[in-house]
This record gives structure tokens, C-alpha cells and sequence, in this order.
């Protein structure tokens, strides 16, 4: 062991949820972040609603100045063609924790990149390859930056879930949903700052604006659906698609396409039962715990939200706080799943199409 330079916790994965728990633990801990990519990120992820609520986290960070002098945008009303064929709005004004944002996502990340350098973690970039063991309640990791130990090891490798699944803890991922996605330049700033969402009888779209002049628009369908693949190489095909919509055709006018990427992005869990039986001292938070379905807007929360109950139980001991970490974890997947099943079933008229049913 003494090959290990030693630490209280290594973090994997500096995406939003391992760079906040960096922050948010006590400073006399030794924090180690190790990252795949380089950072800071060139170019910015999918991902820019964050909901009002999060400014508790956000102010628990001590990040809401910076956070407000970062040129976000308030977010307006959600105005969503659903349920039926009339467009249902609700008002951000009826959000009690305020409208929320849409975030520039990649100086989201640079905050808190520096914030957690400010916190004194250690920053392990470019680190393209983690192997891990548990030995006499230490987890050592063999790396491209060397070698390292600590009693807590945390996956924040997003929605892979890679120290998981290499650990053998399964998952429960079985939505092939894909997000079809551009970020299109606006001519001028536009005055809209609605959020756009459109059922169709092959899946869902979202558009957004974004902070600096650009708008996101994301096309939700079946991972084995050959449209797919078309529209990938199609960015005209993509927005002419969006624009047969009315309610997208009024905000994509005179937009040009852009190139079309995309992500997987059903849900994706982790079964937090079984966190105990890959050795003591082992974590999952954000995307590697629970991988949100993009309709419900609540990953960049979860990751900040999960970072700091994982945060309190690694100062309580994880021997004693690793039950209530998991109890809690568990409540949160099961009120997501059950929103999420209700919100599937509300387009009924697309209810005989493959898309719909394979969500109902
Ligand atoms: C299409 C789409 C739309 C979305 N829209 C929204 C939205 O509007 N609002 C919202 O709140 N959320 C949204 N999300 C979800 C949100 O982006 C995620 O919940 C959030 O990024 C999760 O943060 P994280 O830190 O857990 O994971 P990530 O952001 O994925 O970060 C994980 C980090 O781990 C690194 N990593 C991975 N493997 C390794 C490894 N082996 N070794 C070292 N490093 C590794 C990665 O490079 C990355 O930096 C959306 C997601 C998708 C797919």
C-alpha cells in the first residue's frame, strides 16, 4: 500500500455531481476528482434546464453569486403539446422555488470546476484509465496518473455508471430511448423564453433558448427506430421535421439547421440494495445513481441534490449513514418512476404507435 498516495475520498467523474461533492466536503478531508476528459470542456454538453429549487443547493455551494453573475437565462413558461392537441401552459410564476434557468451548461461546469479547486481537491484530468480493488477496507485505484488509495470511493461517471458495473452492481436500463439534438444559432437574441415540448406519434421534442444567441432543439425517439439514423446525417431533415410542428415552427422561423448529435437518454438505475456488497466505503451519486429520462428535467438537480446527501453521509461514517444514504436514494427513484409512467401515458392518442407503447 504505501505505492498508494493516500486520501479520504476519490471522487470519479468531475461532471456537476462529483465536482459538487469535492466542494461540499469538510476541508480538512483529502479529495481526489479523476477525470477522463481534459477540462475545462470545449464543447457544451446537452442539459440546460435547471429548475428553481436548485438555488438551495446552489447557495449550500456558496456559488449563488457567482452563479447569477454568469449570464444564465430565466426560464418562462413550459408550454407543452401533450395530452391533447390545444398547447397547455404553465406559468413559471406558479413555481414556488421561482422559474429556474437555462444554462450557458459549459460555464455551469467551469463554476464549478473552480470551486472545488477553491475547496482544495485535487484534480486528476486526463486520467483515461481507473482499475480498482478493495483490500483490508481501502480501495486502491491503479491509474494512467499513478496509483491512489482511500477508505471512500465514489462513482460520478454519469450515466455509464463505469466503477459500478466494473464492480459487477447491476442496473436497471432498459429504455432504449435516444436524443437527437443541435444547438442552432439565433439571427438576434430571441424574446421567447418559453420551454417547448411537442409529443408526435414516433416520440418527443424539446426546444429551449439558450444564453449567447443559440437555442436547443432535442428529438427524443427509439434508439432502433431507422429514422434515427436519417435524421442524424439530416440536420435540414431534422428541423423540417420539428417545424411540421406549430408549436416548434413559431420559434425555429428562419433558423438554420446545424449539425444533429446524439445521446442515449432513457433512464438508467442503479439498484441501491446492493451498494453494501461490493465492499465498505463505495458510493454512487448523480447520473451513476439514477439517470434521469430528459422529460423530467431533474438530472443537473438530483447530481447536486445527491452530491450533498452523499456529502453528510460520508461525514457520518458510512458504516452508520450508508442505510439512510440508500433509503433516501431509493424514495427518490421510486417517486420518479411513478411520475414518469403517468407522464408516458398521457398522449392516448399515439397510443397504438411502438414509441408510446413500449412506455405505457
Ligand atoms: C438529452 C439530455 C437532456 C438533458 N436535459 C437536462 C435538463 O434539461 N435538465 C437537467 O437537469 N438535466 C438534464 N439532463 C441530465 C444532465 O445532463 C445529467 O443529469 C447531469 O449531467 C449528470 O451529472 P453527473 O455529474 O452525474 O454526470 P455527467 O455530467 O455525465 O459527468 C460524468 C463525468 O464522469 C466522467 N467519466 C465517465 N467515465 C469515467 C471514467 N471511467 N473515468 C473518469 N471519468 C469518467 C465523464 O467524462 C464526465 O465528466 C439531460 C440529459 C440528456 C442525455
Amino acid at each position: 500500500m504505501a505505492d498508494y498516495r493516500p486520501y479520504d475520498v476519490v471522487i470519479v467523474g468531475a461532471g456537476p455531481a462529483g465536482l459538487a461533492l469535492g466542494s461540499l466536503l469538510r476541508p480538512e478531508y483529502r479529495v481526489l476528482v479523476l477525470e477522463r476528459r481534459a477540462l475545462p470542456i470545449r464543447s457544451s454538453p446537452i442539459g440546460e434546464s435547471l429548475p428553481g429549487a436548485a438555488a438551495v443547493l446552489l447557495q449550500r455551494l456558496n456559488l449563488m453569486a457567482a452563479f447569477r453573475d454568469a449570464g444564465h437565462r430565466e426560464r418562462g413558461a413550459a408550454v407543452s403539446v401533450w395530452d391533447n392537441d390545444k398547447p397547455f401552459w404553465r406559468d413559471a410564476i406558479q413555481d414556488p422555488a421561482g422559474p429556474g434557468w437555462y444554462l450557458d451548461r459549459r460555464e455551469f461546469e467551469q463554476m464549478l470546476r473552480r470551486r472545488a479547486q477553491d475547496a482544495g481537491v485535487t484534480l486528476g484530468e486526463g486520467c483515461k484509465q481507473v482499475d480498482i480493488r478493495h483490500r483490508q477496507g481501502q480501495w486502491l485505484l491503479d491509474t494512467t496518473l499513478g496509483s491512489f488509495r482511500a477508505p471512500v470511493l465514489v462513482d460520478a461517471t454519469g450515466r455509464s455508471g463505469h466503477l459500478g458495473r466494473r464492480l459487477g452492481l447491476r442496473r436497471y436500463a432498459d429504455d432504449p430511448l435516444l436524443c437527437l439534438y443541435s444547438f442552432l444559432d439565433q439571427v438576434a437574441e430571441s424574446q421567447d423564453a418559453t420551454m417547448r415540448i411537442q409529443a408526435d406519434a414516433r416520440g418527443w421534442w424539446y426546444t429551449v433558448p439558450l444564453p449567447h444567441g443559440q437555442r436547443v432543439l432535442a428529438y427524443h425517439m427509439d434508439i432502433d427506430d431507422p429514422l434515427s439514423r436519417q435524421l442524424l446525417r439530416r440536420p435540414d431533415a431534422l428541423l423540417a421535421r420539428a417545424r411540421e410542428h406549430a408549436l416548434l415552427a413559431e420559434v425555429l422561423e428562419g433558423l438554420a439547421p446545424a449539425r444533429v448529435r446524439g445521446r442515449p437518454a432513457g433512464t438508467s438505475l442503479l439498484e441501491v440494495d446492493q451498494l453494501p456488497k461490493v465492499g465498505s466505503g463505495f458510493l454512487a451519486i448523480g447520473d451513476a445513481l439514477l439517470a434521469f429520462d430528459p422529460l423530467a428535467s431533474q438530472g443537473l438537480f438530483h447530481s447536486l441534490a445527491s452530491a450533498a446527501s452523499a456529502a453528510k453521509a460520508i461525514e457520518s461514517g458510512l458504516h452508520q449513514s450508508l442505510g439512510a444514504y440508500q433509503q433516501e436514494m431509493q424514495a427518490v427513484s421510486q417517486r420518479y418512476l411513478w411520475h414518469l409512467k403517468a407522464s408516458y401515458q398521457g398522449p392516448r392518442r399515439f397510443s397504438q404507435e411502438a414509441f408510446w407503447q413500449r412506455r405505457q
